[in-house]
Formats: C-alpha cells, structure tokens, sequence
C-alpha cells in the first residue's frame, strides 16, 4: 500500500525521540538501513499510516545485517550486563514491552499521529521498558520522546 510503513515499535519511538532531541535530518547509514527515508516521511506527513511489523520492517529491509529477514547484529552489552547480545533478541523484548505498553500487536495498523497520542496518554515511566539500561541512561531518552510526540502532534507537525 503507497504510504504504508511497515516499522517496529521502538523505530518509531527511536525516530520520534530524535525529533524530540532537535533532530530534522537524518544522513543515510553505513549499514544502508532506512531510518533516513522513513523518518523523513513521518516527518513530511503525521498522518502517514504505519504497521507494526516485529520482524525485518521497512527500516531494516535494505539493511546490511538483515539476512534473510533476521537480523545477525550485536549490541553493546557492556553498560546492560543482562541484555541479550543479539540484536534480534533484545529488539524483540524491547518491541513487545512497547506493544504491550501502548495497547498494540503485530499487524495492527495506526498513523503516526495515533501511535504519537498513545506515546502521549500512555507510555508513562519507561525506564521499566529499558530495565536491563540504568535509568540515568533512559532520562534523556524519555524527555526527548515526550517533546517529540507533542512536536507530531502539533495541528502542522514538525516544521
Ligand atoms: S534491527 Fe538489524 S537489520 Fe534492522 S536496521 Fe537494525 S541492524 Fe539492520
């Protein structure tokens, strides 16, 4: 469907908290992932119509490490001890803590605008999605998300 992203929870959150930390541009990725394009049509469109997808998304689809739709990266555990090191499972716990905060599943559909109003009503205190991260860590995160959630839901979006 033209306009429709196919996005993982915590992409969207991700993207959205850059728009929060001032950010308005993103450059392409060494990786080759699509975080530039897809952040560049939430931003140009609030109302762009997303899918939750856990699996590869729109964003990891012309990704270096997604091989055959699972993702074969690593994260740094070095500050998260008890975080799985695959990226694959930490994104999925992640995702699913999100989904079940904002009352969404897989396949379900929303714009970015109505994911912006759960963020809004719902998220509350995230340092419990990001447990296995010490919550000084979240602090920055979770102010930047909520300025970027208002900022989408301004009457015009972002400018
Ligand atoms: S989750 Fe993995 S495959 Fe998807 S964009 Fe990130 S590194 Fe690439």
């Amino acid at each position: 469907m033209p306009g429709l992203i196919r996005i993982k929870p915590h992409h969207f959150v991700d993207i959205v908290t850059a728009f929060g930390a001032g950010r308005k541009h993103f450059e392409p990725h060494p990786h080759g992932h699509a975080v530039h394009t897809v952040a560049a049509m939430v931003a140009a469109d609030p109302d762009v119509l997303l899918e939750m997808d856990f699996g590869a998304d729109d964003i990891c689809e012309p990704c270096a490490h997604n091989i055959g739709g699972f993702c074969d990266d690593t994260i740094d555990t070095s500050f998260r001890p008890d975080a799985p090191a695959s990226k694959r499972e930490w994104n999925l716990l992640i995702d699913g803590r999100w989904a079940s905060r904002l009352g969404l599943e897989e396949g379900d559909r929303l714009t970015a605008r109505e994911f912006c109003v759960r963020l809004r009503d719902t998220a509350g205190d995230i340092t419990d999605i990001y447990r296995e991260i010490p919550a000084e860590h979240t602090a920055a995160r979770a102010a930047n998300l909520a300025k970027g959630a208002l900022a989408l839901l301004e009457p015009k979006g972002r400018q």
